[in-house]
């Protein structure tokens, strides 16, 4: 199943919608038109090993920190996503951020997240910043009620639901080294097989031989 622009169109209309607020987009519908690069933070793109490790907990917040988590939200903001994992900017620690309410960087981090409530079940379609072009079907849970803790080093429980509630655990799956390819209805990752071939191949040609 490809995704034609009008169906995409159609999605971030919906979602414009969904988020009055003018925020940004999911980056769930955002993932034609990455090959993000910068000085600063680079995104990964599959099938990189580094999407595959568990990540590490972070025992420590310090500058180094605060500094890689800063340039983490301001590329997700660039290239219009709602979510971004430390594994995708080849750092494999246990760290995310999601743009959840607008301008403090603080309130965007979140450490050593886990999963404490889950309710339902919801199916939607998902991209990811480190499958380009890639979209598919992915059952998530409707409901969920997640603790972690901010750059502050502060303890945060929440209760999400619908999309930020598929963000966050789209983003939790990259700590464990889980891609929503392995989440994805059997019909859409037939569909997206050609271009994770694709994907591999060009992994392939871009590595220097050492
Ligand atoms: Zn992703």
């Amino acid at each position: 199943m490809r995704i034609t622009h009008g169906r995409i169109f159609e999605k971030l209309k919906y979602y414009r919608n969904f988020f009055k607020k003018g925020c940004y987009l999911p980056d769930f519908f955002k993932p034609l038109y990455f090959s993000e690069k910068n000085n600063q933070v680079n995104i990964v793109t599959y099938p990189a090993p580094v999407l595959r490790q568990k990540a590490k907990p972070l025992t420590e917040i310090n500058a180094d920190v605060y500094k890689k988590a800063e340039k983490m939200v301001e590329l997700m903001r660039r290239v219009h996503g709602i979510g971004l994992a430390a594994p995708q900017v080849g750092w494999s620690v246990r760290l995310f951020v999601i743009d959840v309410v607008g301008n403090n960087v603080d309130d965007n981090v979140f450490i050593n997240p886990s999963i404490m409530e889950e309710a339902g079940e919801t199916s939607n379609e998902e991209g990811c910043l480190s499958f380009p072009g890639i979209m598919g079907k992915v059952i998530r849970t409707h409901k969920i009620k997640v603790c972690a803790y901010n750059l502050n080093g502060q303890k945060i429980e929440v209760v999400l639901e619908d999309l930020l509630a598929r963000a966050w655990q789209h983003e939790l799956d990259h700590l464990n080294g889980c891609l929503f390819i392995d989440r994805m209805s059997p019909a859409s990752r037939l569909a997206a097989s050609q271009q994770l071939k694709e994907l591999e191949q060009s992994y392939k040609k871009d590595r220097v031989p050492v």
